[in-house]
């Protein structure tokens, strides 16, 4: 089966939409709602996010090395899942612009939207869902991106500043943008 046949079957297009932004700043809440969202338009959407897919492989750290492992990976996956007719949804921090840029260069034109979940780290720190940015003041963990460990801004195709959007906004300035696509 081609990709072609299966979105002939599904009566849409397949699309892998990679959101990108620091821990805390909203990647999965809007993946989430998005998913719903198409989910219930009978859309065959998949999420795939850092926790799940590390839980799959778990062999992978924080370090550098095994964050661009982690991120090169997870974008073949995607690549697989949109390669069988899915909308694929990828939550991960992918702090590395040559990584993000890798993942892209996997999909045909035009079928990557990279999102910029956009947030100040003061922001995220005060959510912190995590608990990571406490843990990180405490010295508990050394590497985490924004505070200890880099995050390269993006070239998106499309920014959400959770900072000054509410989550029902991001989630619809997101769909906006794909909606078409799909
Ligand atoms: P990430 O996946 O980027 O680590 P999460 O989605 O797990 O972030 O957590 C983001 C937190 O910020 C949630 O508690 C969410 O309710 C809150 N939040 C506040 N405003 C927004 C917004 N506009 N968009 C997304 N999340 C928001």
């Amino acid at each position: 089966m081609t990709r072609e046949e299966y979105e002939e079957l599904n009566y849409h297009k397949a699309l892998c939409v990679w959101f990108t932004g620091l821990s805390g700043a909203g990647k999965t809440t809007i993946a989430e709602g998005l998913e719903s969202k198409l989910f219930w338009e009978a859309v065959s959407v998949v999420g795939l996010d850092g926790d799940r897919l590390r839980n799959v492989w778990h062999d992978l750290g924080f370090s550098p090395g095994d964050r661009k492992t982690n991120v090169r990976r997870a974008g073949r996956m995607a690549k697989l899942l949109f390669d069988y007719g899915h909308v694929v949804l990828c939550s991960f921090i992918s702090p590395y612009a040559e990584d993000r840029e890798y993942v892209r260069s996997l999909f045909p034109d035009g079928k990557f939207v990279l999102v910029h979940v956009s947030c100040p780290v003061e922001e995220c720190k005060k959510r912190d869902p995590k608990g990571l940015y406490k843990k990180a003041a405490a010295g508990e963990i050394t590497d985490l991106t924004g505070v200890s460990a880099p995050y390269e801004q993006p070239a998106a195709d499309v920014v959400v500043d959770t900072s000054l959007l509410s989550v029902k906004q991001a989630i619809q300035k997101v769909y906006d943008y794909v909606g078409d696509m799909i």
